[in-house]
This record gives structure tokens, sequence and C-alpha cells, in this order.
């Protein structure tokens, strides 16, 4: 496969929804937040200290039970640990995988894009990501996040 593609599997934000990578809100070192949308559960749990809290996703309005669909972190209001300033944006991700994803897109020098939707994570990034001036620093800050 020519490494310089890119093929755009349409992935959404909410694709990396279910588990985000965090900053523990006892120790500030990495802690993963995961959400299960089947027993309603979200969980934050730190990988250093014994930070451990439980949440869930239901809601309740206007007498209609529903479950709240975000970011695993949102439910804790946690903080992002894969995110780094560029110039005055902030470059971030959820977890490895959305890392990873952003990764290939902005190393790819041949970008292809079906049937644009507008509403794929690809499509709604800020200008910043797609600019080809940025893709040297872009892609080192996403190399010193991945030995965060
Ligand atoms: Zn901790």
């Amino acid at each position: 496969m020519d490494a310089n593609r890119f093929q755009d599997q349409k992935k959404r934000l909410s694709d990396f929804y279910e588990e985000v990578w965090v900053c523990c809100p006892q120790c500030a070192l990495k802690a993963v937040a995961k959400v299960d949308h089947e027993s309603h559960r979200a969980r934050l749990v730190c990988l250093s200290c014994s930070y451990n809290r439980e949440s869930s996703d239901e809601i309740s309005f206007l007498g209609i039970n529903g479950k709240w669909i975000m970011p695993a972190h949102a439910y804790f209001d946690g903080t992002l640990w894969l995110q780094y300033p560029f110039k005055n944006e902030v470059f971030w991700a959820y977890n490895l995988a959305h890392l990873e994803y952003l990764e290939r897109y902005i190393a790819a020098r041949l970008r292809e894009h079906k049937d644009r939707s507008h509403f794929t994570l690809l499509e709604k990034l800020p200008r910043f990501y797609h600019e080809a001036k940025n893709r040297a620093p872009l892609l080192r800050i996403i190399a010193q996040l991945k030995r965060k």
C-alpha cells in the first residue's frame, strides 16, 4: 500500500467517544475514562494511583429517561491527556486510535475525499489541521504526545 495515500475511513468524532485518555484528577498522570452505553456505566480509572470513579450515562428530562451520548471524559469533566497548544489553537485527541487517525491524515501527501458529507471528523477539523505548512510541526506534536 502506498503510505502517502490516505483513504478517509469517514470516521466521526463519536467513533472515539467510548474511551478517552484524561489527566487523573488526583495525581495528574494518565487515566482512562470509558463509557459503556449497554450497562449505562461510565468509569474513570487512573493507571498510576488509586483514583477510580463511576458515573452513569442516564438522564431524566421532563419525565423521559434516556442516555447521554458524550465523549467518556465528559461524564467526569475530565481534562484531555492528549492535547498540545498549537499557535492559537489546541491540537487534541481522545485516545491513541484517534491520534493515529489524525497522524495518518496529516502525514499523507495525497488525500482522498470521496462523497463529502460534512459530518466526518476530518471534514470538521479546524483549518490549521489541513494546512501543508503545519504538517511537520503537527507531526512533531503527535510524536511527542505518543511518548507522553
Ligand atoms: Zn492518579
